[in-house]
């Protein structure tokens, strides 16, 4: 093959993440391999989560940045297990969030009192005050839940794809 793994990881750090297009799907940890053997390049990515509707595009987003690249050929592979923690996410990632005004994910997907809705902890990615209250469970997109902060009052979205 004529293609390093290096070139690869860096072509697909050119892939935004749909929910969040200031993080690419390298910085978020979807990206889980890079292997070039004889016959192929494969790109092994895993789910936020399971229902993620991102998912397929993030999938189709990855073919076609490999076609434009001239990578060829290749194949990706999704693979759910282990599954995909916000541990995966960069502490890079995870401050832009902040910036962009979304509270970064906390705790990991295995927490059930997260996938239950009952999220402690949340700060506001505006004062960082941890006085925040879930109006919705959903946001601007599914993967994301609609808080609201008591002291500077600013509704947030919390990334909640985990
Ligand atoms: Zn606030």
């Amino acid at each position: 093959m004529k293609y390093s793994e290096e070139a690869i990881w860096d072509i697909l750090s050119e892939v935004e993440d749909p929910e969040i297009p200031v993080i690419n799907v390298v910085e978020m940890g979807i990206v889980r391999n890079v292997e070039i053997n004889a016959q192929e390049v494969v790109v092994t990515i895993t789910p936020t989560y399971s229902g993620c509707p991102a998912m397929k595009t993030i999938e189709e987003d990855i073919a076609e940045i490999l076609v434009e690249k001239n990578i060829a050929p290749f194949s990706i592979k999704t693979v759910l297990s282990p599954a995909w923690t916000t541990d995966w996410m960069t502490d890079e990632a995870k401050e832009k969030l902040r910036q962009t005004g979304i509270a970064p994910p906390v705790g990991t997907s295995s927490d059930k009192s997260l996938l239950m809705g009952k999220i402690r902890d949340i700060r506001c990615p505006h004062c960082n005050s941890k006085n925040t209250v879930m109006i919705s469970q959903f946001g601007s997109t599914a993967c994301k839940a609609l808080y609201k902060c008591g002291d500077c009052l600013e509704p947030f979205d919390y990334f909640k794809c985990i």
